[in-house]
């Protein structure tokens, strides 16, 4: 599937019988030119090294159409022509998914792509697990399908079964090479850091398997690199009582990642469920990103996310799909999860006695989810300003 990087398409036009001109670089092979009727895209387009070139509206007919396909100079476009059903949209941005987990092994990851791909996942941020080489293969793989991605090699060297844990020297070392192993990969491409395909993440699986000197050690390599960061915090009450357990002279879970340097601004945490007013304000002040993975909180019954209460303390929100918590690798399914969730809150913050309801929490629109889905994961994944064009 190509890779559109449009920004934002505003609802159609219904009266509008006037062309909509895109040109799109296809995953850096050849050039494609969209022709759609009664799309009425917003003046924000995008351009990133060579991917949208330009766009123009109210093409009103064919001569016109010839004259700015021959006036741009492509050599080897490719007209295509939409149909009255068909549009482009911004591609999707999953903030939270689990490579490995679909199922167990590394020869998957080329249908891991390759599906989130299909299913218009455009932009992935992956945990792969422990072990270095298929880590760099599966940014290998992301590269070349042309998908654009975090990948994150897992840190664990606690509270694990014996077989799948590290050393605390090993799972620095290995980091530190696939950081670099990843940062080089495009190299030769000349690509800048704003354009690059692929991008390493520094990835504790969460707080309960990794020591405090491991959470330390990865907070100074993000540090070094300059690198995003992401976990999971505050998914269930079991995880939370057992880091209270675990770190006992800290106020609560939030405040654990923050002690060992794993919060800033590109730091993307999976649910945040459980989360306390002190915790909010916390997140807010790092500026960190919490990725809502409706379908996966349902489906292991972790609980109800306040998506509405975290937007509105003005934190950062992606939609993840959370595969394998998750039984769908679409986001559109997140969407869809995410809009029921944001009801049940709604809900369940409703009187329903005499009273009327209280609407402290009204639920996410359609155009809000589609936001969370496309420019909200951009946030997250700090790629937001670079996809702009004014
Ligand atoms: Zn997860």
């Amino acid at each position: 599937m190509p890779i559109y990087t449009i920004n934002y398409i505003k609802q159609a036009n219904p009266s509008s019988t006037h062309l909509v001109v895109i040109h799109v670089k296809d995953s850096w092979y050849y050039d494609k030119i969209f022709i759609g009727r009664n799309t009425q895209p917003v003046k924000r387009g995008v351009d990133i090294s060579g991917k949208i070139a330009f766009l123009e509206k109210n093409v009103l007919d064919e001569i016109t159409l010839s004259h700015i396909i021959s006036q741009w100079e492509f050599p080897e476009q490719e007209v295509i022509r939409l149909s009255k059903r068909q549009f482009l949209m911004p591609g999707f941005i999953d903030t939270h998914t689990h490579a490995s987990q679909y199922p167990n092994a590394g020869t998957v990851y080329p249908i891991v792509v390759n599906n989130l791909l299909r299913s218009g996942t455009t932009t992935a941020v992956y945990f792969a697990t422990i072990h270095l080489e298929s880590s760099k293969y599966l940014a290998r793989l992301v590269k070349e399908k042309g998908q654009r991605g975090f990948i994150g090699k897992v840190n664990m060297d606690c509270n694990s079964p014996e077989n799948y844990i590290e050393s605390l020297d090993n799972s620095v070392k290995s980091t530190e090479e696939f950081v670099k192993y990843v940062l080089n990969l495009e190299k030769d491409e000349g690509r800048g850091n704003g354009s690059r395909l692929v991008y390493p993440i520094i990835t504790p699986r969460f707080a309960i398997t990794c020591t405090s000197q491991l959470m330390n050690s990865l907070g100074l390599l993000a540090k070094k690199y300059n690198m995003p960061i992401q976990s999971h915090l505050s998914e269930n009450i079991g995880e939370i009582n057992f880091i209270s357990e675990l770190f006992p002279h800290l106020p609560d879970y939030t405040t654990v990642y923050d002690h060992h340097g794993l919060l800033n601004e590109k730091t993307i945490m999976a649910h945040g469920i459980h989360l306390s007013s002190k915790e909010l304000k916390l997140i807010k002040e790092r500026n960190i990103g919490i990725s809502h993975c409706p379908t996966s909180n349902f489906a292991i019954c972790s609980g109800v996310c306040n998506v509405r209460q975290l937007l509105d303390e003005g934190i950062k929100v992606g939609l993840g799909t959370d595969l394998s918590g998750g039984y769908s690798k679409s986001i559109l399914n997140a969407i869809r999860n995410a809009n029921i969730a944001s009801r049940v809150v709604f809900m369940a913050s409703s009187k329903v006695d005499d009273k009327p309801l209280n609407k402290s929490f009204p639920h996410l629109t359609l155009p809000e989810l589609t936001y969370l889905a496309t420019m909200g994961g951009a946030e997250l994944v700090n790629l937001d300003k670079i996809f702009l064009m004014i």
